[in-house]
């Protein structure tokens, strides 16, 4: 017998797990809504214009070698992704107050944050109220059955919480739900977090993905850090606005009141970083800083962005026609139309379907998505009506 075979079987994971019942299913009708991650008119992944020029210019620049980046990451890319989120002309930029460092996507971001707000000396109060918690994480309220925001729900929560209170918000295009709250919800919010001095981690996975513009899309977190100048977490993920998905690039940007905290705050990060991979990737980082730093490239990208965006838009009301036309039943007795779908923003149509209806989808008509009655709307395409 082995050392481990007491070793129980993990569950499959709930996102990851549908693309592998996918797999299996030998339907040529399948389709796969489960995954979050672009595909092009024909349902096939596409890799940006600007991004295969980028790997071209690399490719052929002979003095670009495969040496170990340092721990923070790419220089070029650093100075480049916070103007990304904050703006370039952001004062806190300008004052040096963004401890950046690049990040394994946006996932290795959060999980960054996570560390740095567990480990940090120097939050030790906000350290005890993560440990209190048993590093269990809490939902604060967000959707009403109707599909719209519980916005009195989600602020009373923000709210009650325990002052200094760590915050999880969606920057733009809310995951799975794709509702967000309007600008002057944001400034309510805003103003309850400053008040209970609350943390804000500001995950972004989607700049772009909703208006189709980057600053746009960035409104929520300029107006924390520029407007109310609070103290941010804010995780970037080029995953999805790139389409460089399994390049894994990303950041953690940490926005301090001043120069000399962020200097040591990024050492802190770097102190985390060291031990768990010891520094970050080379490509996507010097893929993004490419595009980004050649004005002509960083215009295709936003051009392709836009591009990448509206056809999700256009696949939405293409949908929603067609489940209006063949007078499709609504989800429950709360719905009286498809509507939400084309209200929702960003890569996902949260549908209302129950899990038993989405295995029916599965089931008998090769469909699949997440059991929460998720659907990436870029594996929806004309061709499949
Ligand atoms: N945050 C949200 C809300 C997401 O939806 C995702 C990906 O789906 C991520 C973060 C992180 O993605 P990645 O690690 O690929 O950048």
């Amino acid at each position: 017998g082995s050392m481990w075979s007491k070793v129980e079987m993990a569950p499959p994971d709930p996102i990851l797990g549908v693309a592998v019942e996918y797999n299996k299913d030998p339907s040529p009708k399948k389709v796969n809504l489960g995954i979050g991650a672009y595909r092009d008119d024909n349902g096939k992944p596409l890799v940006l214009k600007c991004v295969r020029e980028a790997e071209r210019k690399i490719a052929n620049d002979e003095s670009m070698n495969k040496e170990y980046l340092p721990i923070q990451g790419l220089e070029s890319f650093l100075s480049q992704t916070s103007k990304i989120i904050f703006g370039d002309e952001s004062p806190a930029i300008k004052e040096q107050r963004v401890a950046v460092v690049q990040s394994l996507s946006g996932t290795g971001a959060l999980r960054l944050a996570a560390e740095f707000i567990a480990l940090d000396p120097s939050w030790g109060n906000h350290h005890t109220i993560f440990k209190k918690a048993g590093l269990q994480t809490k939902t604060y309220k967000y959707l009403s059955p109707d599909m719209s925001l519980d916005f009195d729900g989600m602020k009373s929560d923000v709210q009650a919480a325990p002052k200094g209170s760590i915050f999880i918000f969606h920057t733009i295009a809310h995951n799975p739900t794709g509702v967000d709250l309007s600008h002057d919800q944001w400034k309510e919010i805003a103003k309850v977090c400053q008040e209970k001095e609350h943390i804000i981690i500001f995950d972004t996975a989607y700049q772009g993905y909703a208006t189709g513009d980057l600053e746009s899309d960035a409104w929520a977190v300029k107006y924390f850090a520029h407007e109310m100048k609070m103290e941010l977490f804010v995780t970037q993920s080029y995953s999805k606005n790139f389409g460089l998905y399994g390049e894994r690039i990303g950041a953690l940007n940490v926005l301090c009141n001043d120069a000399e905290t962020a200097v040591k705050v990024q050492s802190q990060l770097k102190g985390v970083i060291r031990p768990m991979y010891s520094s970050p990737q080379l490509h996507g980082a010097r893929l993004v800083s490419t595009v980004l730093s050649d004005n002509k490239l960083k215009d295709l990208w936003k051009v392709e962005l836009k591009q990448m965006s509206q056809r999700i838009t256009e696949m939405r009301s293409a949908l929603v026609r067609e489940l209006t036309a063949c007078q499709c039943p609504f989800p429950n007795e709360k719905f009286s139309s498809w509507n939400h779908i084309v209200k929702q923003i960003g890569m996902f149509a949260y549908t209302g379907l129950s899990a038993q209806q989405c295995a029916v989808l599965t089931q008998e008509h090769h469909i699949y998505c997440t059991k929460n009655g998720r659907f990436s709307m870029a594996g929806v395409n004309p061709g499949l009506s």
